[in-house]
């Protein structure tokens, strides 16, 4: 060493002015002596004790060691503290997304302690309110000793459905060519915000309309309606007067007249063009044909049958042959008149019934809705009341009128009289009541109809008796108008059989309405 070598030195020069005048004696005694006198001289000497003192630290020997022990003895405090602080960690996400009205499921967490589970002591805190969008925070903490440590998790409730728009009317519409579109309206919801109705952007493009909106939280939905400039749609042609007319040979065809109106082109009625023609006087069935077209080309045909034919009274209306009329006395009936009705429907049969005040209305509503005719008979059916003047008759008619216009909406003067029109019962009450009746009924607008065939229900007869009644007085040769009670059992039961009868021997079957052929009876008093 450098040092160690610089003593040596100079104590080699100090002997060497004490002993100069023995050293010529020793130099040829030792090598090691003669080495020791060749040592380095004293500037050299100076030199190395400069740079030693310059360039090297003082205490570099002790410093080193102390950061070293001080760096391990850190890192084995940190690693303490872990190993003593417990820890938690959450299951499932974190930030956690759920969507609004959606329930929150708390998914836990897990805490551990030198290796030791300590879940069982986890604290969970905070509340998500999912009916609520916004932030919420779920805290857990678990304590162990001295240690107490937390976690958050943060619950994000969001609404990420979009607002529905219900669209009034179709979403494909079809305007008449060189016209505008009408909104025709629509409605926006959103499950969160509610009615955003106000809030829907309507953009107006040359073949579409498209509706947009946006709820609170920017989800966005739009609806497109298409508009087509087309039309489809064909003129209606409405008749005047009867579409079927019945002319006796006397009398001579005049048209009723009809218009005719389209959407898009509005009235048509001068452009209709009507084929075909009646001759007077020679019977038949005459079809009148009424044909009309708008712009688009679509077209509308309707057609008129005029049946001309002999007939002794001109008002009685044209005899049906082969048709059977079903007539319903002095109903309705709660008992049986409803199973009538099931049985007509099922066997897709029109009838008639010639109602009074008796029974429920409903009664009366469905006799009307199922498409027969409803027709009067007087409220009280009682002789000796509708039989005692005209005007305690015509009070009475009115009564049942009332009802059935109260009821159906509608009124009807189609009638028939208790006991009949040749009925001789009325005399008891009123000499000749029976021939001003007729007369009278007749100029206030009325029709009366009497029958030809009597099933004998009022009078008795069981269920065969009325199904041979009638089946066996029916004729291919006459409007078959077939007295019954709808009050009756025997009727009832009877009803069906009669139907399948009639039906498997060629005849049709006809409600009563304002043309039919009136069957009258003689007048007896
Ligand atoms: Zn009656």
């Amino acid at each position: 060493m450098k040092e160690v070598k610089g003593k040596n030195n100079q104590k080699s020069n100090v002997n060497k002015k004490k002993n100069q005048s023995t050293i010529a004696k020793r130099i040829a005694s030792t090598k090691i002596e003669e080495k020791k006198v060749e040592g380095p001289n004293l500037k050299e000497l100076e030199m190395d004790i400069k740079e030693d003192i310059l360039h090297k630290p003082p205490h570099r020997k002790f410093y080193l060691p102390f950061y070293f022990c001080l760096f391990i003895l850190l890192i084995v405090l940190f690693i303490g503290m872990h190993l003593c602080v417990p820890s938690i960690t959450l299951n499932g996400d974190n930030p956690l997304e759920i969507s609004y009205h959606q329930s929150y499921v708390e998914s836990g967490a897990k805490a551990k302690w030198l290796g030791k589970d300590l879940t069982d002591h986890i604290k969970i805190s905070g509340v998500v309110d999912t009916s609520k969008i916004g932030t919420y925070t779920i805290s857990y903490s678990v304590k162990e000793g001295i240690f107490e440590v937390h976690q958050e998790r943060i619950v994000l409730v969001v609404d990420k459905k979009a607002p529905s728009i219900v669209l009034e009317g179709d979403a494909d519409v079809n305007i008449c060519p060189n016209s505008e579109f009408k909104e025709i309206g629509y409605q926006a919801i959103d499950e969160y915000d509610g009615d955003l109705t106000d809030k829907v952007v309507v953009q107006k493009k040359e073949d579409s309309i498209i509706y947009s909106v946006k709820d609170a939280s920017g989800n966005r939905i739009s609806v497109t309606r298409n508009i087509h400039k087309v039309d489809t749609t064909s003129p209606t042609i409405t008749l005047k007067g009867n579409q079927t007319t019945y002319l006796g040979l006397d009398e001579a065809y005049q048209e009723p007249g009809y218009t005719a109106d389209d959407n898009c082109n509005g009235d048509l009625t001068d452009r209709v063009k009507v084929t075909g023609s009646v001759t007077k006087g020679k019977e038949g069935t005459y079809t009148l044909v009424y044909e009309v077209a708008d712009d688009a080309n679509n077209k509308t045909k309707v057609e008129r049958k005029v049946i001309v034919s002999q007939r002794t009274d001109p008002s009685s209306g044209v005899v049906k042959k082969g048709v059977i009329y079903l007539t319903f006395d002095d109903g309705p009936s709660s008992v049986t008149t409803g199973d009538i009705l099931n049985i007509l429907k099922e066997e897709g049969v029109k009838a008639t019934f010639f109602v009074t005040n008796s029974g429920p209305d409903y009664l009366i509503k469905r006799i009307f809705d199922e498409g027969h005719t409803i027709a009067l008979h007087t409220a009280t059916h009682n002789y000796a009341t509708v039989y005692s003047s005209v005007e305690n008759y015509f009070n009475d008619l009115n009564t049942v009128s009332n009802r059935v216009k109260r009821i159906t909406g509608q009124t009807s003067k189609i009638i028939r009289f208790p006991g009949g029109s040749s009925n001789t019962i009325s005399r008891n009450y009123s000499v000749g009541i029976m021939s001003t009746l007729v007369n009278e009924v007749l100029s206030r607008g009325y029709r009366y109809y009497d029958w030809n065939i009597d099933s004998q229900d009022a009078a008795g007869a069981n269920r065969d008796q009325v199904y041979r009644n009638v089946t066996s007085a029916l004729s291919k040769n006459k409007a078959n108008m077939v007295l019954m009670h709808d009050i009756k059992t025997a009727t009832r039961d009877a009803i069906r059989d009669i139907i399948h009868y009639g039906k498997e021997n060629g005849y049709t079957f006809e409600r009563i309405d304002m043309d039919t052929y009136m069957v009258r009876q003689r007048i007896n008093n």
